[in-house]
């Protein structure tokens, strides 16, 4: 099989608690053509969490501003508060010569799909929904309300999988990460 040209972005989405972080972590580490795009939040950060790292935390007004300069290629609200694809992060990794992923809910994937041509849409799923709510429940990095809220955001991304190119359900880190690989690396080019 012939390796492909690399994509224009990677889009990675999934409901949370799926394991996105950890694969795309796994996939990044063992792929140096490959890296990904911090996006800007309003979330607050939790405790492992710095500015710059996970994400730009931005406050409500400074949020507001980029997005009305035209700084984001897209951004939505996502359970209560808002996150975007900062432009000038994509421009900066594309300039060192990267394939960038962008790990973004369904709705902005859909934004990006109607404007952003020659883009690959990886969706990754869970085994099961039972083990998406046990993940959730276990990670311990949200409070009741915020698990119950993730789980029935979970299903209305579940539903929109069906739009992605790709569907890669994560049983374990090393699957979900070959998968993907294969996905990127191994497709045959159309004649
Ligand atoms: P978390 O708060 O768990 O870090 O992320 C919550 C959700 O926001 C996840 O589904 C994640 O994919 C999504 N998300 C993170 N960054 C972006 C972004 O830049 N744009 C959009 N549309 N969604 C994002």
């Amino acid at each position: 099989m012939k390796r492909t040209e690399s994509p224009n972005l990677v889009i990675i989405s999934g409901p949370s608690g799926v394991g996105k972080g950890t694969v795309i972590s796994a996939l990044i580490s063992r792929n140096s053509s490959l890296s990904l795009a911090i996006s800007a939040t309003t979330r607050s950060p939790r405790p492992i969490e710095t500015h710059g790292q996970q994400y730009y935390f931005l406050t409500r007004d400074e949020f507001s501003k980029l997005a009305t300069d035209n700084g984001f290629l897209e951004w939505c609200e996502v359970h209560g508060n808002a996150y975007g694809t900062l432009r000038s992060e994509i421009q900066r990794l594309q300039d060192l010569g990267k394939t960038v992923i962008l790990e973004i809910d369904t709705q902005g994937a859909q934004k990006i799909k109607s404007e952003v041509p020659n883009c690959t849409f990886i969706f990754i799923e869970p085994p099961s929904m039972s083990e998406l709510e046990f993940r959730l429940k276990t990670r311990g990095t949200e409070d009741p309300e915020s698990v119950a809220r993730r789980i029935e955001g979970a299903k209305i991304e579940l539903a929109a999988k069906v739009d992605y190119d790709h569907r890669v359900v994560n049983s374990t880190v090393e699957s979900a990460v070959h998968q993907i690989e294969s996905i990127l690396f191994l497709q045959e080019v159309p004649k």
